[in-house]
């Protein structure tokens, strides 16, 4: 009888505990690419950029867009555009490190923070990145071509999350104006 209470007295707790966390987990996921979404990114950006000043240690950001993307949709519908989206985002995570975080952050774009990477460590990694989704043949069965524009920074003394953020996309959209499909540093 008392152990009985006991177990009844701990799984309520647990049971909250465990539905606790999985509300937080739903609610940093973004649904489409079960990748982590645009809030996670903002604690987890100023988490980094904290830890890379204190350790005095390499951070770098990347933000990835792809290029035309509306054409998918407009040609072939909205869910293919979707299928579109889970095939970059899947040749993304199998690209990056372990130890590398990648987010969606936009409609089709993505960021990924790399953590002890500087910059030519970042521009390995966009090129990698933009090889891997170029290389891309196939979505669903239908014949595609996807590219997308890179950008990448690195964090400089002085930055916060913002600073950072704001010099990759600055690159990204030297990227665009310089004709898509490319990688370009800060
Ligand atoms: P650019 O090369 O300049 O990046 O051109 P773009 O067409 O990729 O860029 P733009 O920002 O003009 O269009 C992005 C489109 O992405 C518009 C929007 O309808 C579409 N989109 C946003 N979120 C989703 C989504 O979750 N699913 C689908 N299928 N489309 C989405
Ligand atoms: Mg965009
Ligand atoms: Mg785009």
């Amino acid at each position: 009888q008392s152990l009985e209470n006991l177990l009844c007295a701990l799984v309520y707790p647990l049971r909250n505990a465990l539905s606790y966390k999985h509300a937080v987990e739903l609610a940093s996921r973004d649904p489409l690419t079960g990748v982590q979404n645009r809030m996670a990114l903002s604690s987890a950006l100023t988490r980094e950029v904290d830890l890379a000043h204190r350790q005095e240690l390499p951070l770098s950001l990347l933000v990835i867009d792809i290029d035309h993307f509306k054409r998918f949709n407009d040609e072939h519908g909205h869910t293919f555009g979707d299928d579109v989206l889970v095939a970059v985002s899947q040749t993304i995570a199998n690209t990056i490190r372990r130890s590398d975080l990648l987010f969606r952050f936009g409609g089709e774009e993505f960021v990924v923070l790399a953590s002890h990477t500087g910059e030519q460590g970042a521009m390995l990694l966009a090129e990698r990145i933009r090889e891997n989704i170029a290389a891309l043949q196939t979505v669903r069965g239908r014949d595609v071509r996807i590219t997308v524009s890179v950008g990448a920074a690195r964090l400089q003394d002085a930055d916060g999350p913002d600073q950072l953020f704001k010099r990759a996309d600055k690159a990204l959209y030297a990227a665009k104006d310089a004709g898509r499909n490319r990688s370009q540093l800060a």
